[in-house]
């Protein structure tokens, strides 16, 4: 039979009780294909983890993040092997090094190079179910990395992939992608295909459903994955792929975000504009010509890590939270005037921080106690909520 990769996020194993259901799955599935398990930390696990990291030093060296950090998936492969073994499925777990998941030398978000599937092609001549640890990988030289928060979803992508473009099912806790996060607006409408250039520009503003990373590389390699839930596995899911667009100019989607607004003064902050972007995800910025500010926002889970590197850059700011970042996504959002129109009527100019427009997307900065009001009002006036699925 051909090989299948199924991804089990941290959602979906928080518990005993859901790594047994999760086993049940690949049980079922190996009727079909058979299964490579990539699965994620159990729970809030990675960041418990974190939290003694910083519990022991407010500086913990990045390798020995990363060492501490994939303990967590290594928990959960080992359980669900157990539990794959107590319904007579023969499963082995392996780590990121030992299936030979190659990245660059750099820790906390390493990229993937290469992946030598090892033992995998090897277990699954035994009639083995090889569960492999998401999120980390060996660099070239041989340091244990992770591939960033999220990650799991990135190396269920590149196993895919690297076993021949297999089909790609990704369980998480909702089934599949919404119009907006299905536990915020719970009326929001489900997609049964997607095109990876919207979930892309989905992933990259808010949306946790699935990594922004796995997703453009699935997009380069052509992969079609699907997303569903593990809890209600047959109500189907999305399928993502690359879609023909004939599409007519129109909104799919909206995220949120919560961001923190970093006014830099004077002109020492634009040269060092890089490195601070080279250290941390800057959603945006802008700088006016006179050279007096450069305003930076970050994500919020970003905001200590920003506000450390200013600092040692002895430069001036201030800083200003409770702001959200809402975006609306849609093929030809950046350049379709009755949808701007549509947008600042809703939101009303005042009330707008930055803005940015690019060709998929069109994103504005409010205060967050609007951000739920304003959502609501622009998810009407773009059709977002439940209505024939498409
Ligand atoms: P996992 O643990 O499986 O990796 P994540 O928490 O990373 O799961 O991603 C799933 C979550 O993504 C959902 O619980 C949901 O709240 C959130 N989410 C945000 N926006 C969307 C959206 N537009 N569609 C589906 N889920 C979304
Ligand atoms: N456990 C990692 C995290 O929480 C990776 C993942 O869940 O995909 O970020
Ligand atoms: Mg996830």
């Amino acid at each position: 039979m051909k090989p299948c990769v199924l991804k089990f996020g941290g959602s979906s194993v928080a518990t005993p009780e859901r790594i047994k259901a999760v086993a049940e799955i690949i049980k079922d599935k190996r009727e079909t294909c058979d299964p490579v398990v990539v699965v994620s930390a159990m729970g809030k696990t990675t960041d418990e983890l974190l939290t003694l990291a910083y519990s022991i030093s407010q500086n913990p060296p990045p390798r020995e993040l990363d060492m501490l950090l994939s303990v967590g998936e290594r928990i959960s492969m080992a359980l669900l092997s157990m539990a794959l073994h107590d319904l007579g499925v023969e499963a082995v777990s392996f780590t990121g090094s030992q299936v030979g998941i190659i990245t660059e030398n750099k820790f906390n978000r390493a990229r993937v190079l290469e992946i030598k599937l090892y033992r995998i092609t090897e277990a699954l001549e035994e009639g083995k179910v090889p569960v492999v640890a998401g999120f980390q990988g060996v660099s070239l030289s041989k340091e244990i990395t992770t591939l960033g928060r999220g990650g799991s979803d990135l190396t269920a992508v590149a196993l895919a992939i690297s076993l021949g473009n297999v089909p790609c099912e990704i369980y998480t806790d909702v089934p599949g992608v919404f119009a907006l996060d299905p536990r915020r607006f719970p009326k929001a409408r489900r997609y049964r295909r997607l095109d990876y250039a919207v979930l892309s520009e989905m992933a990259s503003s808010g949306a946790k459903v699935m990594h922004a990373r796995a997703v453009n590389l699935a997009a380069k390699y052509e992969l079609p994955f699907l997303i569903l839930s593990s809890y209600e596995p047959d109500r189907g899911g999305t399928l993502v792929e690359k879609r023909e667009h004939l599409e007519s100019p129109g909104v799919k989607a909206i995220t949120t975000d919560s961001v923190v607004m970093y006014d830099v003064e004077g002109r020492e902050g634009v040269p060092l504009l890089a490195k601070v972007m080279g250290e941390v995800r800057v959603l945006n910025f802008s700088h006016d010509s006179t050279g007096r500010h450069l305003v930076l926002f970050v994500p919020e889970e970003e905001r200590d890590k920003a506000l450390k590197i200013l600092s040692d850059l002895n430069l001036r700011f201030s800083i200003r939270e409770g702001l959200s970042v809402i975006c609306v996504i849609g093929w030809g959002v950046g350049t379709s005037p009755e949808i701007h129109e549509t947008v600042f009527s809703v939101v009303g100019w005042e009330h707008i921080f930055m803005m940015s427009v690019s060709d998929m997307k069109m994103c504005l900065v409010v205060s967050r106690d609007r951000e739920e009001v304003i959502v609501d009002r622009l998810a009407k006036k773009f059709g977002l909520y439940e209505s024939p699925e498409g």
